[in-house]
Order: structure tokens, then sequence, then C-alpha cells
């Protein structure tokens, strides 16, 4: 495989960006190698800056759920991007958005949009302080929010496959608010709020975790976190960025019939664009600026370009049979993975929820972050480069999802599970 102009442009990014990536899982470090440069992609193919073709489950890391330049997204950006770029006033797409958005999970009352999940995160954790009147958040282990500082706590796979755990430039004070528990561990969550009773404003979890690969929530899980939340007088936050619009139309809440007090969202409302968004309960947005006295804003929210490229996107997933087509894509090529794994006998656990699913490189039951972190990783890295090789893209990281999108076809499926045997076969052969 040719990589030759990728090579070239990735010693150029190196020299005025840091390590040649705007954001640190690109870089490949997890894996080794360097990263093909994509210049387009189409449907469920990219192709690099070498003319290399790929069938893409990387998906953008999830926004991309209908593939690349999806042609009702790209029409609505263009007429959108047409009658100008941003305004920094009040424009129509966002009440739409926010109507889909608020139909679609029951439990937002009202939503606000800003441009990433990171912003969505941070900003519900300072509602749910600001309606309790506490400090304190817990988190999991292993579950990531974004990179904002009080949340750049034991969070998941980019920081585990760069080896630090906890970022530099936090400071011991401000991550001292961030309670830690473990994924699927309730007496985890019982004993921070055993010692911080009265402390907790909120409990924030992805329902689904999907940043340290893909692990399901356990029975009663949520709800138990939805119980002890109410107990004490503590929000509870679903950071459905990846989840939200992927594991079901409602979202894990609807899948799960758990019901939480906040929700952020990213990812795939904005069909490609950037944008995130947070809402919940009344009572509690009504805190947020100008209603309350909680101050969250921005320039770009709610950027017509990216609201446009949202509401084309969910537009999509409205029509019926969507989700159905997208889970039998999806069971059928995890199906073929477990195959393929154990025709090599390469221990590999598949998780799988709706068309989100990863392969850990571990015998399983892979059901937490201690779980994951059992996972042979160079074996991972074994099966991505042959993968990449024979033109299949999978995320560069052995802790991360895998994402299938409606443009998927049986022929697609057909090139990935035969590539899939010669790269297992490597992946055995370490
Ligand atoms: C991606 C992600 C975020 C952060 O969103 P950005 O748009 O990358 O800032 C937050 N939470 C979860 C669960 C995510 O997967």
């Amino acid at each position: 495989m040719n990589n030759n102009l990728s090579r070239r442009l990735f010693e150029e990014a190196q020299k005025v960006i840091p390590g040649g990536v705007n954001s640190p899982v690109r870089s490949f470090r997890g894996v080794g190698g360097e990263p093909p440069f994509i210049m387009r992609g189409r449907g469920s193919r990219v192709w690099d800056a070498d003319n290399n073709e790929y069938v893409d489950y990387l998906a953008s890391w999830g926004p991309l759920v209908l593939g690349h330049a999806h042609p009702s997204v790209v029409l609505a950006v263009q007429e959108s991007a047409s009658r100008g770029t941003s305004f920094g006033a009040p424009t129509p797409g966002e009440v739409e958005l926010a109507r889909l958005v608020c139909a679609a999970l029951p439990s937002v009352e009202l939503v606000r949009l800003v441009n990433s999940g990171t912003e969505a995160c941070m900003s519900a954790i300072r509602m749910a302080r600001a309606f309790t009147g506490r400090s304190k958040v817990v988190k999991f282990v292993g579950c990531y929010h974004g990179h904002s500082d009080g949340l750049l706590v034991k969070a998941g796979s980019g920081a585990a496959t760069l080896s630090v755990p906890d970022s530099a430039g936090v400071p011991a004070a401000y991550a001292g608010e961030t309670l830690l528990a473990d994924f699927n561990d309730m007496d985890s969550v019982r004993e921070q709020f055993a010692a911080h009773r009265g402390d907790i404003a909120a409990v924030i979890v992805e329902p689904v975790a999907g940043n340290m690969g893909v692990v399901p929530p356990g029975e009663g899980f949520l709800q138990g976190l939805r119980d002890i939340t109410s107990e004490h007088g503590a929000l509870l936050i679903f950071d459905e960025v990846i989840t939200g619009f992927r594991v079901a139309h409602g979202g894990a809440q609807g899948l799960y019939g758990v019901t939480p007090d906040l929700t952020t969202l990213g990812k795939i409302i904005g069909g490609g664009m950037p944008i995130g968004a947070y809402g919940g309960r009344s009572d509690v947005m009504q805190q947020v600026a100008p209603l309350g006295p909680a101050y969250q804003a921005g320039t770009l929210s709610g950027n017509p370009v990216a609201v446009a490229a949202g509401i084309a996107t969910l537009k999509s997933l409205e029509l019926p049979g969507v989700y159905e087509r997208l889970e039998e894509t999806a069971v059928e090529l995890t199906a073929g993975l477990q195959a393929a794994a154990d025709a090599h006998e390469v221990p590999v656990t598949v998780n799988r929820v709706g068309s989100l699913f990863s392969m850990f490189f571990n015998p399983g039951p892979v059901d937490g972050w201690e779980a994951v972190t059992r996972s042979d990783a160079a074996a991972y890295a074994r099966f991505f480069h042959s993968m990449l090789e024979q033109g299949v893209y999978f995320a560069p990281s052995a802790f991360e999802a895998a994402f299938v999108s409606t443009v998927h076809t049986p022929e697609d499926l057909e090139l990935t599970l035969a590539a899939a045997d010669a790269a297992m076969e490597k992946a055995a052969a370490g």
C-alpha cells in the first residue's frame, strides 16, 4: 500500500501542529505507525491522500450514522451556507433542531445548543451545581465526558492509550471535586454517597460506556443510579453524546427506560458538523442565563450550518425501519468478526448495543474498566494494521467503539469479513 503523500503530510503537520493532529487519538500512538490523511468520503468509504480506499467504521468517531457526504446533509449544508454562515442572532433552524431533540427524548424539556460534547458536559455540570448548590460530581472510571478540567479524571480510551490517566494542568483542588466510582458497580457509588452526604450535585455517566470500548450497563445499574441520586437530592446526568440517536431513536434512556434529569448530546445531532447540546428538566434548565444565574454562552452556538446538517440527519433517522436495519447490519458484521476470531483461536469478546460495538482482544466477559484493561492491545494493533492495509478502517486504539452506518452494504461486510480472516491470523501470530 502506497502512503508516500500521507507520510509527507504528517511530517509537515508535525512542524506546525502538536503531534501533527488536532485530537490526540488520531495520531495512531495506540497502534503504532502513522495516520493516513483523508481527502474525501462517500457513503461507507473514505479515500486517503494516496488514493487508498477504505470501508470506514470510524464514522468520524460516531457522528456519521448516515455515512459520508449523505446527499440530504450535503444539500442542507450548501443551502444554509449560501444564506450566510453565522449571525449571532436567533435563527429558525435552532428551534427546529431543539424540537426534534425534545420530541425524541421526553426527559428533555428545554435544550441549549453548544459547539461540542465537551462544552455540553461541562455546562450540564454547571447547571447541576447551580440547581443543587452542591459542588461534587461522581463520574465513572473509563467514562469520557470531554476534556474540561473537572471531567478529565480517569477518562477512558484517549488517556489510557497515551498512558496519561489524569491530565497535567488540572489543579488538584479542582480534580478533588470529582469523585470516582466503577461502572456497573453500585457499591462503589453507594460508598461515595455515604462518604460525601449532602455534597454531591450530580452523577454523570455514559449510559452505555463507549469510551473504554463499548460496555453495556448491567441489569439494574442505570435504575440503581436513578434511585440513589433521587434519594440523595442529586441529579442524574446521562452523557448521550455517543448513544443519542445511535443506540435507538430515543437514545439509551429510551432503550433502557431510565429517565435522567439532564442529558448531553453531540456527534450525531450535528451530522458531522461541530455541535453539542445539553438539556433536561425545565426547573434545572431554568438556571441557564438569561433565565437564571448560571452563565453559559457561545459566539457560534446554534450555528445555522451545523444545525441544518443536524436537522437533515435527524429527519433521515425518523424514516421507518432505520434502526432495525442498522442493528441487522451490526449483528451480521459482529457475528462474522467473532467467527473470524474463533477460527484463528484469538480470544475476542464483542460487545454490541445497536449499531455501536467493540471487539476486545480478551476472553471476557468485558463488563467494566478493570476487564477492559486486561485486553491485549498489541494483538489489536496487529489486527488493526492488517485491516487497514486491506482497506478497512477501524479506530486506531484497542479501547474505542466501531460504528455501523445506514449505508454499509453487503459488499462492505463481505470485504470486511474476508479481511478479518487474514487479520485474525496476524493477530494470533503475535
Ligand atoms: C465524544 C464525547 C464527548 C466529547 O465530545 P466532543 O465533541 O469531542 O467535545 C463527551 N462525551 C462522550 C460520551 C463522548 O463520546
